[in-house]
């Protein structure tokens, strides 16, 4: 036998969490297992507010956490919405360092000013939309977001800008799902003939009503030119109770899943699993009844400081998610938007994490770490940045086939760096400076206009 790391000869990620963990929780220690796991009692005893918060904990934690919270609620960018499942599954004995209480629940105390280029749609998905709720950026495949509510909210959310509705210190334009205003998209998909593939996302496809799934999903798979559907949600992992007893909804989804295999096209669902913490037998019983209905589904991580940055967790999880047919499609690195600068990490660490991940199980299980290049460059490898200025934080990225002769600028969290690059970033020149270089590395004959394209994104966001 090889000597290896324990997390990659361990077979524990073949053990899922049975116990009736929510009875920890003082006002839900009564709750039986089949209201537990009815997906209407998780709805409507989902935490949204403050208040919430402290009466479901009773005396489980102290005055100074809750007022930690309190303060997150008046700044964060978006509104909180917790399964109890997912709020019983925090480690309230150290509710600070857990990896779910930080993604859904966060704390002022932890949080950090936004980048100086952060932006609210880092990822240019308005910019790069040709009809309302449509996103048309790579040749032959779209994002679809035909509603913008979801069954948890997440405080790092990539599209914080809509989703869950307004906030303390954010005005939203949320809207829940609506067929008249899905025309104008259907109809770009029906005139647009390169469009192969639609990601149905949002907002999560959990809170799109069965009659929906079913409308939308037809309605794609009438389109002769597209053969792909892909209906994203997070729902397996913070509400698997959905999975096992909604049936109709269940039912709506595996019968649009039959009529695309009739027609040769597939019908996935992409869900959302960032740490192993959050899967349970729910998980796993779950995945059994799509599994047994064929149904793939492929799960897309963020890479997030304190959630899953270690080699041992990611491998856990890709383990466990694997061992319940889930296939680990993507790791991001984490996308530069507001409200969330604690939880991101750098290009450098998903680089190293990917190298532990890669050779622990089969390869089609290895999921792709990839940065979401900033202004609408598209999903690329991690390890492919034309220029990557590590101690600076700042990485230059090329997308050939999405926006030729383009450049795209990640940057890593500034409290992420040396203590020398940190006050370089300080100075608003010294900033500049080294972006000019980091862009002059790769391309030192940009044209006026190319350059200026770049500045002014940056500066445009400089608050
Ligand atoms: C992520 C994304 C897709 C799908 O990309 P895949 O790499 O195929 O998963 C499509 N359109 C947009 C705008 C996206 O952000
Ligand atoms: S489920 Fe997706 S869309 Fe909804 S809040 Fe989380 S990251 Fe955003």
């Amino acid at each position: 036998m090889l000597d290896r790391q324990s997390a990659t000869d361990s077979i524990s990620h073949r053990e899922f969490r049975s116990d009736e963990f929510w009875r920890e929780i003082p006002e839900w220690k009564d709750v039986s297992r089949e209201d537990f796991g009815s997906h209407l009692w998780q709805a409507k005893n989902s935490i949204r507010k403050l208040a919430q918060v402290k009466e479901v904990l009773g005396a489980r934690v102290d005055d100074s956490f809750i007022e930690d919270i309190g303060a997150a609620f008046r700044i964060a960018p978006m509104n909180v919405r917790i399964t109890p499942y997912v709020f019983s599954l925090i480690d309230w004995d150290n509710p600070t360092d857990d990896p779910l209480r930080k993604q859904f629940l966060p704390i002022a105390s932890q949080m950090l000013p936004d980048h100086p280029y952060y932006l609210a749609d880092s990822l240019y998905e308005d910019v790069d939309s040709p009809v309302p709720m449509l996103t048309h950026r790579y040749p032959d495949k779209v994002l679809f977001l035909p509603l913008t509510t979801c069954p948890v909210y997440c405080s790092y959310c990539t599209r914080s800008r809509i989703i869950g509705g307004s906030t303390e210190s954010v005005e939203k334009d949320t809207y829940g799902p609506n067929p008249k205003n899905w025309e104008a998209a259907f109809e770009y998909l029906r005139k647009t003939p390169q469009i192969e593939d639609v990601v149905i996302s949002g907002g999560d496809a959990y809170n799109l009503p069965t009659k929906y799934i079913q409308l939308i999903g037809e309605t794609l798979l009438e389109i002769p030119h597209i053969k792909r559907l892909r209906y994203a949600t997070k729902g397996i992992a913070v509400l698997p109770q959905k999975i096992l007893t909604d049936d109709a909804w269940v039912n709506a989804l595996t019968t649009v899943h039959k009529k695309g295999r009739a027609l040769g096209k597939q019908v996935v669902i992409h869900t959302h699993f960032s740490s192993p913490r959050e899967i349970t037998e729910w998980s796993q019983k779950a995945m059994e009844r799509l599994f047994s209905e064929g149904v793939t589904v492929r799960n897309q991580a963020v890479l997030q400081d304190g959630v899953n940055n270690d080699p041992e967790i990611m491998i856990r999880m890709t383990k466990q998610i694997s061992y319940m047919n889930i296939q680990p499609y993507y790791v991001y690195i984490h996308d530069m938007v507001p409200g969330c600068e604690h939880l991101r990490t750098t290009v450098g660490e998903g680089i190293e994490i990917e190298k532990h991940v890669r050779g622990t199980t089969a390869g089609f299980n290895v999921p792709t770490f990839v940065c979401d290049a900033p202004a609408g460059g598209g999903k690329r490898h991690v390890a492919s940045a034309e220029y990557y200025d590590q101690e600076n934080g700042i990485s230059v990225w090329q997308a050939p086939e999405v926006k030729p002769n383009e450049l795209f600028l990640y940057f890593d969290p500034i409290h992420r760096l040396n203590p020398d690059a940190q006050t370089r970033w300080q100075d608003a020149t010294a900033r500049r400076e080294l972006v000019r270089s980091a862009v002059n590395q790769v391309n030192p004959d940009l044209s006026d206009e190319q350059r200026d394209k770049i500045g002014q994104r940056l500066e445009g966001i400089v608050k």
